[in-house]
């Protein structure tokens, strides 16, 4: 095993047997090595600095029913909520003030939020901090909606592939959502100029080994400049209520995994692995993350944006308690930079 993980570090890409492979037979020594080389990695391209990125949950209407998530459609239980451009430009005020320099806006796709919409609030923002990043998550949309989004100010976007095999996709969404049309808008993105975010959850329902080795594959070919990925949560009013979750040591062994195969990626410790381990943010970045995202939604929504059950949402993760964050990266040797935080990776369109 280690001899594969030397490869990896070396090549950057293995066989789909080889990453199979490489998941299945893994052990608690193999993972502490692919750690250490995984930080070495890191330091390399960005030595101790983490990068931080402020998270404004600004929707949690959704047209789209995904089976795992806690805001799907048909989920009669959520209680519904968006946020107005005033509302958004505040959180921005307060995230810019605690050293933020980069807005993620991520949201259900909600009808409301047209692109007109959308690209006023980050034509807004854009005016109001022109130094800092702003960054959509805002689900699957077409080729100029992308564009136009683009052009008002939006350079970076987040779109979790979620998992690349067809019939495992299938699984998790309703039969109008595809995995290949999920693909083709991260393409659409890069094409466009966009810098790319993708992931997946690790231990979704029915997810097997063979599965995460496509998603690697697929990784290593759209070249993204962030992967997010984080553990599966189930939500009790979910199809996957009694599904189990998935665990943070396959999750921090996929993070150590995808630093080897894309050294100059942004990786972040995610807010569901900071959910399933009271310390999961600090291990993520021991297993070769370098981004956390705090949350900077208003307190009184923040309950509201439930994917998945007991989401942390006002302890360390929250912005306002950034201190601690800053406290909790020092304590194992690492800094919170202000920062735009831009990727190395330039990808290439
Ligand atoms: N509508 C946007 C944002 C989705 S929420 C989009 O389509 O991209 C952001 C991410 O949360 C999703 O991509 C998914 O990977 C993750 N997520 C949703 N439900 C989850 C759950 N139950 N457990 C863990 N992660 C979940």
């Amino acid at each position: 095993m280690e001899k594969l993980i030397r490869k990896l570090r070396q090549t950057q890409e293995l066989s789909k047997s080889e990453w199979i492979q490489l998941i299945e037979n893994r052990t608690p020594e193999i993972a502490e090595y692919l750690f250490s080389q995984a930080r070495e990695v890191r330091e390399e391209h960005y030595g101790k600095d983490v990068y931080i990125r402020g998270l404004i949950e600004f929707t949690n209407y959704c047209k789209n029913d995904c089976r795992y998530c806690g805001i799907r459609k048909s989920n009669q239980n959520a209680a519904r909520y968006r946020l107005g451009r005033e509302d958004i430009l505040e959180c921005c005020k307060q995230g810019y003030e605690l050293g933020f320099r980069t807005f993620v806006l991520q949201g259900g796709e909600d009808g409301y939020f047209t692109d007109e919409r959308l690209s006023e609030v980050v034509v807004s923002i854009k005016e109001m901090y022109p130094d800092c990043a702003i960054t959509l998550s805002v689900g699957e949309k077409t080729l100029e909606s992308y564009q136009r989004f683009y052009d008002a100010g939006a350079e970076r976007y987040l779109l979790r592939h979620e998992t690349y095999n067809a019939e495992h996709y299938q699984k998790l969404h309703p039969s109008i959502l595809s995995a290949e049309n999920r693909q083709q808008c991260l393409w659409d993105l890069k094409k466009i100029g966009y810098q790319v975010g993708t992931g997946f959850m690790v231990g979704s329902p029915y997810q097997t080994a063979q599965h995460l080795a496509e998603d690697m594959l697929f990784i290593k070919k759209l070249n993204p400049q962030m992967v997010g990925i984080g553990p599966f949560i189930p939500h009790k009013d979910t199809v996957f209520a009694n599904e189990a979750a998935g665990t943070l040591e396959l999750t921090l062994y996929m993070l150590g995994l995808l630093r080897l195969m894309l050294p100059k990626a942004l990786l972040p410790a995610t807010t569901a692995l900071g959910t399933i381990d009271l310390h999961g943010r600090e291990k993520g970045i021991l297993a070769g993350a370098n981004v956390v995202m705090p949350n900077l939604s208003p307190i009184s929504v923040r309950e509201k944006y439930m994917l998945y059950n007991d989401k942390i949402s006002t302890g360390d993760e929250a912005a306002e308690n950034l201190e601690n964050l800053k406290m909790r990266m020092k304590n194992i040797g690492y800094q919170v930079v202000v920062s735009r935080g831009d990727s190395l990776n330039k990808g290439g369109k």
